[in-house]
């Protein structure tokens, strides 16, 4: 079932007071909402989303389907995309109940669709058959309709400033789970006579832990067949684990790639990303610039800027230093507040201080307005909140 609700109120740059305020916010919804559960509990089933083409093909086969049938039920649900087998009109009715009986029409449920208070952003948590549950956010700038989503139900990272990593991990997402995010924005953007733009994989986990699963969902979404949506639109964000950057190179993804730095030295970034201690920064930084050699693609790097811990000149200079001779450019995103991180997001100034170092150098660097932040659009937290 699903419940808007549309947040009044504070703007994106806002910081303090956020967990307390959606929680708030979820003891109103189910005081005025009685009988309705934020958390309902969709049947486990396999879903018409799991199969590849190959896999529904030999399963159409198996009841006896003429053989162009999997090709025109891949069509519905990936191009048009239909939300429900009632919608593929050309399809026998026999088939369309049995494909609703057997497999389901997906796994994920919306338990809850919030709405930032300046509509830009839109959050929706999803609940999962074993009662997990992950978030997807939608954020229009501009011309643009970016989605992020999900890869796994927590994380086993342990980022400390992130409320994914604060949660622990649950389980990998299967394929269907995270191309079904994708599907839903699509739908609704597509009723609302807009088209989704840009895919960006830093929701909740850590995608090259769930490395198989996510590759597939690239390129289920990137199928010519399918969905068809252009790889260089799409970015996969990793806390920077080698030997699967390494694979990723390798394999020639096209993909773009963003790597999560966070700090120039290994004492700092251990203390944040407790997976520094595995992957120090020499070893990642070799595999970004293998990766750079193998594929000539630029690199994003991305900087959560947290107050007198890694928004210095020094942190700068050294951000500088392990960058040199890449084709790079550094995302940088003042902190979102989390339940169980005490450091606050820097300032505007310090902001404006640190990316000047970065261009002084050569480095272009964005600095990212904190989007939906009244309404926990941050990586797992909502989640978070909910569990
Ligand atoms: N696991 C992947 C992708 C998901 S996290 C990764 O770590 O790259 C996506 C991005 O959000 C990462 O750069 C992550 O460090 C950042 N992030 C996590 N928590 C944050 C917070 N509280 N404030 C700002 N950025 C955060
Ligand atoms: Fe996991 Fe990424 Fe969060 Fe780290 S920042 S805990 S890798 S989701």
């Amino acid at each position: 079932m699903a419940l808007a609700a549309v947040l009044g109120g504070r703007n994106c740059a806002n910081r303090a007071g956020d967990g307390a305020r959606s929680s708030v916010l979820l003891g109103v919804l189910r005081r005025e909402i009685p009988g309705i559960s934020l958390i309902p509990q969709p049947t486990e089933k396999r879903s018409i989303y799991d199969p590849n083409l190959p896999a529904l093909q030999a399963l159409l086969a198996e009841w006896g389907e003429p053989p162009y049938r999997a090709r025109q039920v891949w069509g519905w649900l990936y191009r048009r995309p239909a939300a429900s087998p009632e919608e593929m009109t050309d399809l026998p009715a026999a088939l369309r109940r049995r494909l609703s009986r057997e497999l389901g029409f997906g796994r994920l449920e919306k338990v809850l669709e919030l709405h930032s208070s300046d509509g830009e952003t839109e959050k929706v948590l999803f609940g999962l058959p074993d009662n997990r549950q992950v978030e997807a956010v939608l954020m229009r700038y501009q011309r643009r309709r970016t989605i992020c989503i999900s890869t796994q139900a927590g994380c086993a990272m342990g980022c400390v400033f992130c409320a994914t990593g604060q949660m622990g991990f649950q389980r990998h997402l299967r394929v269907g789970e995270i191309v079904e995010q994708v599907l839903y924005f699509a739908r609704q953007l597509s009723h609302r006579g807009e088209r989704l733009t840009n895919i960006v994989v830093m929701g909740m986990g850590e995608p090259f832990h769930n490395y198989d699963a996510t590759m597939e969902a690239m390129d289920r979404l990137t199928d010519p067949d399918g969905f068809n949506f252009g790889a260089r639109r799409i970015t996969v964000s990793t806390v920077g684990l080698v030997p699967m950057i390494e694979r990723f190179a390798r394999e020639q993804r096209q993909v773009n790639l963003a790597v999560s730095l966070h700090a120039a030295t290994d004492e700092l970034r251990s203390e944040m990303l407790p997976i520094n201690r595995k992957y120090p920064l020499a070893a990642l930084m070799e595999a970004c610039r293998s990766y750079q050699r193998e594929t000539h693609r630029r690199l994003t790097f991305e900087w959560a800027l947290i107050e007198d811990v890694n928004d210095t000149a020094e942190q700068a200079r050294g951000l500088l230093r392990l960058t040199r001779g890449l084709d790079s450019h550094v995302n940088v995103i003042p902190l979102n507040p989390t339940r169980k991180y005490a450091g606050a997001a820097s300032t505007r100034e310090r902001a404006r201080a640190f990316k000047e170092i970065l261009e002084a150098g050569g480095i272009p660097c964005t600095i990212r307005v904190r989007r939906g932040i009244d309404i926990n659009a941050g990586c797992g937290q909502l989640a978070n909140l909910t569990a």
